[in-house]
């Protein structure tokens, strides 16, 4: 009993051989094997078998009439179907075997008769061996020589962006945070020509006096993963200043990590803002105050009864004309506090105090949006502008009420923390103690991408929030600047449907 070979492939084989006997026997002992055979008895009808459905392999007898073996041999290998099948010429010991032309016509061997079991198996396997391997080389190929050519194409494209963006574009080790190559935007931007950056960091040419806080933020890269919009005061060579949002991604320079960073110059764009806000807001606050006036007197039925239909609509006038003394009232905050025309009046307060008149103050919404509140103060001193912190605070709780359903709940709670001050200007972060105040809700969260986006001014998740939620996209702003002034920090973590978590630390007295 012939053994079955392991892993034997169910290979399609054509057997094309004139003489019956030879066809029965070929055919008998390679389907015992767990080939699939088919065979024919002449040259043509092997051929148009062989186009219909290319078989793995075929055995083709030399002498046949009408057409012989080398002619199939040739037509086989002329057409692109049936071109890759390997052949093995069947001779008898009496035939004249041309072993040349057999080759020649394309043959990979031969076998002569009378046939040798084990022979005619070994050669067959060890052919289609060869031809899988072959297969398999050829693909691969075609996928590397594939690669190469999107590689080709997807560098040209970046060489083209990265050379007539108008973006600045700066590309830096991750390691040391040394230029490695800058675009002709950057160039003009910064002032400094191509041989005075390359080889050189942000801190040796001083292009901020946030440098440290951008190599480190360059260096933490493969850790955070990208980041947006980060905003940086940036130094000419000239000495003037300049406001730029910088994003950061990762990406691998023939094996090397490096950062792209993107720099998009606001400056001009920060002062036009600047000054269109502080002009609209405040040719708008005296008419929208006296407007807010003549609303209440008309409600307070001083100037006679108004019909239901008509206190509806007084209704709706006074909502929108609040909301928009809200929106002048929240830009002049922001202006007055960026531009530090008012001071922080800090006083010594206590943390416990501030937390629970921030929840007191949200009670009502809460309760009015069926949102439980819930507060752990900590009863711990601060040296802070209580009215401030109340501000941002308050800001922070009715952001989550209102982003929250019913039934949802909020809490605040107050832990101190060790923080490792990454962005002090030192060589050597420090480790501090840190108030820390949590703002968690259970609403519909922030996405990935406005994490930080938030934090700057009119900046919503959804265009329609000021709409539905009666905000000006204002207040993380006011918020962060706030907290800032208290040389804290404010930042959010967020899972989208589940809920977010706004942070603020503020360092404790002694360290400021
Ligand atoms: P607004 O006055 O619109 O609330 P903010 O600056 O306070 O302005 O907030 C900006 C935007 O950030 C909001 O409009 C909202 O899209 C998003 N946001 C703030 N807090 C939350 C929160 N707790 N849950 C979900 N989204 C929030």
């Amino acid at each position: 009993m012939p053994k079955q070979p392991l892993n034997l492939p169910k290979a399609d084989i054509l057997v094309i051989d004139d003489t019956p006997e030879n066809l029965n026997l070929l055919s008998a002992m390679l389907t015992e094997q767990g080939y699939k055979v088919r065979s024919v008895t002449k040259g043509s009808t092997g051929l148009r078998g062989a186009n219909a459905v290319p078989p793995d392999l075929i055995l083709l007898d030399v002498n046949m009439p009408e057409m012989n073996g080398y002619e199939v041999c040739q037509h086989l290998k002329a057409s692109d179907r049936t071109r890759d099948i390997p052949v093995i010429f069947i001779s008898a010991l009496d035939d004249v075997l041309d072993k040349v032309k057999a080759f020649a016509v394309g043959g990979v061997d031969y076998i002569t008769k009378p046939f040798q079991l084990e022979e005619v198996l070994a050669r067959i396997e060890n052919h289609l061996t060869i031809w899988k391997l072959q297969q398999q080389l050829q693909a691969q190929n075609e996928r590397l020589q594939q690669e190469i050519r999107d590689r080709a194409k997807a560098e040209e494209k970046f060489t083209k962006v990265f050379r007539s963006s108008p973006n600045p574009i700066a590309i830096a080790t991750i390691s040391e945070a040394r230029f490695i190559d800058v675009n002709p935007s950057f160039l003009r931007m910064s002032g400094y020509s191509l041989e005075e950056v390359i080889g050189h960091t942000a801190t040796v040419l001083n292009l901020s006096k946030n440098t440290v806080a951008i190599a480190q933020k360059i260096q933490l890269l493969p850790e955070t993963g990208s980041l947006y919009n980060l905003e940086f005061e940036f130094s000419t060579k000239s000495g003037e200043l300049k406001t730029i949002l910088i994003s950061l991604e990762l990406i691998d320079l023939a094996g090397v990590p490096c950062a792209l960073l993107i720099a998009n110059d606001i400056t001009e764009r920060k002062r036009l803002e600047n000054e269109f806000i502080s002009l609209v807001s405040h040719e708008l606050r005296t008419p929208l105050t006296s407007t807010m006036g003549a609303l209440d007197l008309l409600g307070s039925g001083q100037l006679g009864t108004m019909t239901e239909q008509g206190q509806k609509v007084l209704r709706i006038a006074t909502t929108n004309t609040e909301r928009l003394i809200r929106l002048v009232n929240d830009i002049l905050d922001l202006e007055r506090i960026n531009s530090v025309k008012i001071f922080m009046r800090k006083v010594k307060c206590n943390a416990a105090d501030l937390l629970i008149m921030a929840t007191e103050t949200m009670q009502a919404m809460a309760d009015k949006l069926q949102v439980k509140l819930i507060v752990h103060p900590l009863a711990i001193e601060l040296w802070a502008d209580p009215d401030r912190l109340l501000q941002t605070l308050t800001n922070l709780l009715s952001n989550a009420i209102k982003f929250s359903e019913p039934g949802d709940t909020v809490s605040v709670i107050a832990t101190l923390a060790e923080y490792k001050d990454v962005e002090s200007d030192k060589n050597e972060p420090s480790s501090h103690n840190y108030l820390l105040i949590t703002i968690q809700d259970q609403g519909r969260g922030i996405p990935e991408d406005k994490l930080q986006l938030i934090f700057e001014r009119f900046q919503q998740v959804d265009a329609s929030d000021s709409r539905n939620k009666g905000g000006t996209g204002l207040g993380l702003a006011i918020c962060r600047n706030i907290v800032q002034q208290h040389h804290g920090k404010i930042w959010v973590e967020s899972v989208l449907g589940e809920g977010s978590t706004f942070y603020v630390l503020l360092p404790l007295p002694g360290l400021q």
